[in-house]
């Protein structure tokens, strides 16, 4: 018939089971070139674009998976053009079930996207984004949202970095020379950021229960992976009927049951009563 659309046939049972990818990643930016009349409040006209921005590198890893593996590209032998990282951040986002970063809503994700789109990709398969500066305002009220002062805090294993011999911005104006050791200072200052991402976003983690992590399993699993959990001995109660309440045995995410231990009858007799 015209006009309707053949939909693909539904997933064989057997694939319908699916262990979530979940890839940490992280990008760095050169920062856009222009001519400038004076530096304090200004407002840079286009036509004083010398250069646009472009990625310079990224890091990236599957959650869970040993720190050789973490995946590092950068611009050194290709300067100015981000082409090949882009190819190379599209595959892992298309990949990826879940995608976790620092910020990376609003900055890490829009600015892939916008390279992306600058170079002709289609997008990556819609994924859901876990962003750990969200999750940390979500639930949490710390002196501050940064990385360095969470990662100080909270991680154990890896600590965001500081740019060692080249601080601040000197290390990507280095870089942006060609200079091969700022450009290895790149390199560890990203792999690091993601190693801290990672750890910091299983801190948040069972704090935060906004993806649902039993529906890639169809089964009672926490978002840590772990399907061992303790009843705790009070349910919750609210205003439409009582609730067990389990705690995960693993990592402590609390995890409240769907079904109403209130039975029909009870709803019933409650409303009978006018409560
Ligand atoms: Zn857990």
């Amino acid at each position: 018939m015209a006009g309707e659309v053949a939909l693909p046939p539904p997933l064989p049972v057997e694939t319908r089971y699916y262990e979530p990818k979940i890839l940490v990643i992280d990008i760095e930016t050169a920062p856009i070139l222009a001519y400038v009349w004076d530096l304090f409040d200004q407002n840079i006209p286009l036509d004083m674009i010398v250069e646009d921005w472009f990625i310079l590198s990224f890091a990236a890893k599957w959650l869970g998976s040993p720190k050789e593996e973490v995946f590092y590209a950068d611009i050194r032998e290709t300067p100015k053009d981000d082409s090949g990282l882009c190819s190379q951040i599209w595959q892992l986002l298309d990949e990826a079930d879940i995608v976790v970063g620092q910020n990376s809503k609003r900055f890490d994700e829009k600015k892939i996207n916008a390279r992306l789109l600058a170079h002709n990709f289609p997008p990556p398969a819609d994924f859901r984004s876990a962003d750990t500066l969200e999750m940390a305002k979500a639930r949490f009220k710390f002196a501050s949202n940064k990385l360095a002062y969470a990662s100080d805090r909270f991680c154990v294993k890896y600590k965001k970095l500081d740019h060692g011999k080249y601080p601040g911005n000197k290390l990507f104006i280095e870089c942006l020379k060609g200079n091969l050791d700022a450009w290895e200072e790149c390199r560890i200052y990203n792999i690091f950021d993601v190693l801290a991402t990672e750890e910091y976003y299983l801190r948040l983690r069972p704090y935060c229960n906004k993806i649902n992590f039993n529906v890639f399993n169809r089964a009672m699993v926490c978002s840590c992976g772990s399907d061992k959990f303790r009843q705790h001995e009070r349910p919750r109660f609210t205003n439409s009927g009582i609730f067990a309440r389990y705690i995960c045995e693993s990592c402590g995410a609390p995890w409240v049951d769907k079904n109403n231990l209130l039975t029909k009858e009870d709803r019933f007799q409650l409303r009978e009563l006018g409560l």
